[in-house]
């Protein structure tokens, strides 16, 4: 629905865009990336069009997201702690919708 939306909206733009973070919004603690995940991959992702990128990656019945801000050719990394596949896909609708961030 959201990537049909925006398909229409804006023409050549695919993937979903976050919105606007709510103003009671929840944090996510984003750390810089320290260890990868065996077999972690990105299972969803936000528009490329926007500086930042934020991804949904899964692996091994775990899963995070990883924020990559990209500035001048050189992209900042952050990923949030590990969560449950079920626990992580809430969070990823959450920050689709601007309710964490
Ligand atoms: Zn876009």
């Amino acid at each position: 629905m959201a990537e049909q939306n925006a398909h229409l909206l804006l023409d050549q733009c695919m993937s979903p865009h976050v919105a606007m973070a709510q103003r009671d919004h929840v944090r996510l603690d984003w750390r810089p990336p320290y260890r990868t995940l065996a077999r972690a991959r990105p299972v969803a992702w936000t528009c490329a069009c926007r500086a930042t990128l934020y991804e949904l990656c899964e692996g091994g019945g775990q899963a995070f997201i990883r924020r990559t801000v990209q500035l001048d050719g050189k992209p900042q990394i952050f990923e949030t702690c590990r969560w449950s596949i079920s626990e992580a896909r809430l969070t990823w609708t959450a920050l689709l919708s601007g309710r964490v961030r």
